[in-house]
């Protein structure tokens, strides 16, 4: 039997479409749906996947991938790794698993907008495979974490987190919604597979993944590589679609992408800096979370930018100046607000973490050194009481994150700002300036009041902290608490001697 070659049967299989007679094209890819603004309709037939996949290839490759997960899996749940991990690195995972889960099944929604008002048959083809593979990682990430349920029930919120109103799961179902459920098909390409999936999910699954290997987590890192390699192959359709729209309307592309990555950055430095830098154990920290940015996010995204013709986001030098402060800040209030996360948060501010803070951000001392040692002080002189919190901080109206941008000083010096702007009578409070354009661009889609306006209009009672805490659905057997019960803070018992 002659075996056709691969060149000559690929486009049967992807190029399905038709042109459409019994209906109107109109009514079967709707604007609002497909997007193809000033895109002409023909335009897109030339869309074109760089790395092409059939069915049996799909299946065949998922096979081997399943297989290879749940093998290490099962051959690790007889062993007694677990009890053996760091309690700050258990905390990376659980960050992962409650922010993550059930945003994979968010994923897989979007790509099935995509698998049918995606302007062409090839880009419909992949996006079903895309489907799949977030069905896949929902089910992989809710069964890992699963497993640990029964030893610590913070793992539970690998599934309750986006039943919740915690402030962080507020601030990335705002996010995700935006970016994957109410965009039409093409800004959802431009927003998810190009801009987060090339760009982030690599930071988190590969950069992250190292720092679990080096913490003896193979269960974990197994199950984010996996995850990984199907991201790298879907996230195709964000490129793809960009090369079209970028023939068609550059402006609509720079916009979407400066949104979703700026978005993106800020989400990253609540979530995947303070992991990267203060909960992974010092000892297995292979880089500093600013480098892992400079590597995957500066370097390699903005040449991904470059090669498809679009410039670097309007505010580059904000968002470079940001590498070395928001993370930190926004640990610092990770921390203190401890309570009200479902992880523990790892104070990181040994002696010997504190050098290595300063060695690899030569500004963490003077921003941050006074405020940790007051906490220091506090919990080494039994004031713990004094490191809690009595009240919230003021969140940004488009971020949802706390208000603790840094912003430089002519005289060097650097200070907190807040970006305010008043709009229908009603002053709206930010942390940056992109955060505050951004709002203003899409203020009429914008209905997030933060948890600080939902407060203060009376929806949490009582308005306490107690309060805070039942309505954001913070039990006290997984409300945060330090990772290392306040240990790492003995480093300092000679500052306590001193001041006696
Ligand atoms: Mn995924
Ligand atoms: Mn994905």
């Amino acid at each position: 039997m002659t075996m056709l070659k691969r060149d000559d049967w690929q486009d049967l299989l992807r190029e399905v479409d038709w042109t459409l007679t019994y209906a109107d094209d109109e009514a079967i890819f709707p604007e609002w749906l497909s997007g193809t603004g000033k895109v002409p309709r023909e335009a897109w037939a030339t869309w074109e996947e760089g790395f092409k996949v059939s069915y049996s290839e799909y299946v065949a490759t998922q096979r081997e991938k399943e297989g290879a997960a749940w093998g290490v899996k099962a051959a690790l749940q007889r062993s007694k790794v677990f009890d053996t991990l760091d309690e700050g690195w258990k905390s990376n995972a659980k960050i992962h698993f409650g922010a993550v889960s059930l945003i994979e099944a968010l994923a897989s929604y979007s790509e099935l907008k995509m698998a049918r008002f995606g302007l062409a048959g090839a880009w419909r083809n992949m996006a079903v495979f895309g489907t799949l593979d977030e069905i896949r990682h929902t089910q992989l990430s809710l069964a890992f974490a699963h497993e640990f349920v029964a030893k610590d029930p913070q793992y539970d919120w690998a599934l309750k987190a986006f039943h919740t109103n915690e402030w962080g799961v507020i601030s990335a179902r705002g996010l995700f919604d935006g970016m994957m459920m109410s965009p039409n098909a093409v800004d959802l390409a431009i927003m998810a597979p190009f801009t987060f999936e090339t760009g982030f999910t690599n930071l988190q699954f590969l950069g992250l993944a190292t720092d679990a290997l080096e913490s003896g987590d193979i269960n974990f890192a197994n199950m984010i590589s996996s995850i990984q390699t199907d991201e790298a192959r879907h996230a195709q359709q964000g490129g793809s679609t960009l090369e079209v729209l970028m023939k068609h309307d550059p402006i609509r592309a720079q916009w979407t992408v400066d949104k979703a990555f700026w978005l993106s950055a800020r989400i990253f430095a609540v979530l995947t800096g303070p992991a990267m830098d203060y909960n992974t154990p010092l000892q297995h920290r292979k880089h500093s979370y600013k480098e892992f940015m400079q590597e995957w996010i500066v370097k390699q995204f903005v040449r991904t930018l470059e090669d498809y013709g679009l410039k670097k986001p309007w505010y580059w030098d904000e968002f470079i100046e940001g590498l070395d402060h928001w993370h930190h800040a926004l640990h610092l209030g990770l921390w203190y607000w401890r309570p009200t996360v479902w992880w523990k948060p790892q104070g990181g501010v040994s002696k010997a973490e504190r050098k290595w803070l300063n060695q690899k951000y030569p500004k963490w001392e003077e921003s941050y050194g006074d405020k940790w040692d007051m906490i220091i002080d506090n919990v080494n002189t039994g004031n713990i009481g004094l490191t809690l919190p009595e009240t919230l901080p003021w969140l940004c109206n488009t971020c949802q994150l706390p208000i603790c941008s840094f912003s430089g000083n002519p005289d060097g010096t650097t200070t907190m700002k807040n970006y305010p702007l008043t709009h229908n009578g009603y002053t709206h409070h930010f942390c940056s300036k992109p955060c505050r354009q951004i709002f203003w661009e899409d203020r009429d889609t914008e209905h997030l009041k933060t948890v600080v306006e939902r407060l203060l209009a009376g929806q949490i009672n009582p308005p306490d902290v107690p309060g805070i805490l039942a309505w954001m659905g913070l039990t006290p057997d997984v409300m945060g608490d330090d990772a290392y019960k306040y240990k790492w803070a003995e480093d300092y018992l000679d500052r306590v001697k001193k001041a006696a």
